[in-house]
């Protein structure tokens, strides 16, 4: 183990790790990112609601672009997953990355979340694979008026549905042979806003391209679609900090303050991995505002004590349910 810890290690280099490493650099930090290479930012076939790019960017340009701004100013971006991060009596950290040990003063967790992929009949890995979408915030805009297939189950994949419902008329929600699990109210509110609710289980799946373009029910009924979205989640990446004792959420993600600090003591945490909107302009911002405040705390002026509020959500969930409350019953689309 080297004898002189870093002042930060970055896990994760996506877009809030690739953030965090320009920042960090250009305070002159002594600091180092690795990355286990599966950002959900690659996924992005193309993002037009990311400010600055008129013509909409693909997220593998904006990683590429963003690692060599970072690289620019000398930052070393290690491949490679940590599997096992300690706390040391003095209270910096020492992380594991294959045989290596890596000391280091503070931690800026930026490790993200992973999709949770529908089951469907020899479709593995949709979401992956970019056959179905995940994120009506991201590309609503983009299905005017289509023929929209949610799969989702309980009341977030009615959310969803319900948040999809400004941009067309035409939705079904569908759970995959599992009960929806809606109350007597949410059914109200689909039926009032047009829903098709459908629990039979999907016999087969149609491609077509680069889509899921049908549906085959079980009794025969075929349902076509013109885009399939996924409400099914995601899974914070947050299992190296849960031995610490950091407070995480009842999603996994971790709870920070507004100035992306955990409750562990020299960690921190930005973009899709805590708790907030699931956006790249979301993760930047943590990201400028958790390295800014990891430079203040090693250049000894800690930052204003501020309560963790854990009542505070900005899932999309809590989105959904609050736009579905205005949406239903006008006819929005
Ligand atoms: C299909 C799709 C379309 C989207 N479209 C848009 C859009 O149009 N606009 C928008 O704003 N957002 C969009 N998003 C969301 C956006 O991709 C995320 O909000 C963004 O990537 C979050 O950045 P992040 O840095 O927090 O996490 P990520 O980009 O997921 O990066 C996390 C990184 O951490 C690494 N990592 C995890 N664990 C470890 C570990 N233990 N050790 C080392 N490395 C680790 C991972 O390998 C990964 O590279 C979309 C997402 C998807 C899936």
């Amino acid at each position: 183990m080297p004898d002189a810890p870093l002042d930060c290690l970055v896990i994760g280099a996506g877009p809030a790790g690739l953030t965090a490493a320009i920042y960090l650099a250009r305070f002159r930090r002594r600091f180092e990112g690795v990355d286990g290479g599966a950002s959900r930012a690659a996924l992005i076939p193309i993002s037009h609601n990311h400010a600055g790019f008129p013509d909409g960017i693909h997220g593998v340009t904006l990683l590429k672009r963003m690692t060599v701004q970072a690289r620019k100013y000398g930052t070393s971006i290690r491949p490679g997953t940590v599997l096992d991060l300690r706390r040391q009596p003095d209270g910096s950290f020492v992380a594991k990355l294959g045989e290596d040990l890596i000391p280091t003063r503070t931690v800026l967790l930026a490790t993200g979340v992973v999709d949770r992929e529908p089951e469907l009949p020899e479709v593995p890995g949709a979401i992956q694979r970019g056959l179905i979408r995940h994120c009506g915030i991201c590309d609503g805009y983009e299905i005017m008026g289509h023929r929209i297939g949610v799969v989702g189950q309980g009341s977030s994949g009615l959310h969803e549905a319900l948040f999809l419902r400004i941009y067309t008329s035409d939705i079904t929600l569908l759970s995959l042979g599992t009960p929806l699990a809606l109350s007597r109210d949410e059914r109200r509110k689909a039926e009032e806003a047009g829903i098709v609710l459908v629990e039979e289980l999907v016999a087969s799946v149609s491609i077509d391209g680069d889509r899921v373009s049908s549906l085959i029910l079980q009794s025969g009924t075929c349902h076509v679609f013109d885009t399939v979205y996924s409400a099914l989640g995601s899974d914070a990446r947050s299992s190296l900090v849960r031995p610490l004792g950091t407070t995480l959420d009842d999603k996994g993600c971790v709870v920070t303050d507004e100035h992306q600090r955990s409750t562990t003591d020299g960690l921190f945490a930005a973009g899709d991995v805590v708790r907030s909107l699931d956006q790249i302009s979301v993760a930047m911002g943590e990201a400028a505002i958790a390295a800014t405040a990891i430079h203040n705390l090693l250049r000894g002026v800690p930052a204003p004590p501020t309560p963790i509020d854990a009542a505070l959500s900005f899932s999309p969930e809590h989105l959904d349910r609050e736009r579905s409350d205005t949406l239903v019953g006008t006819h929005a689309a």
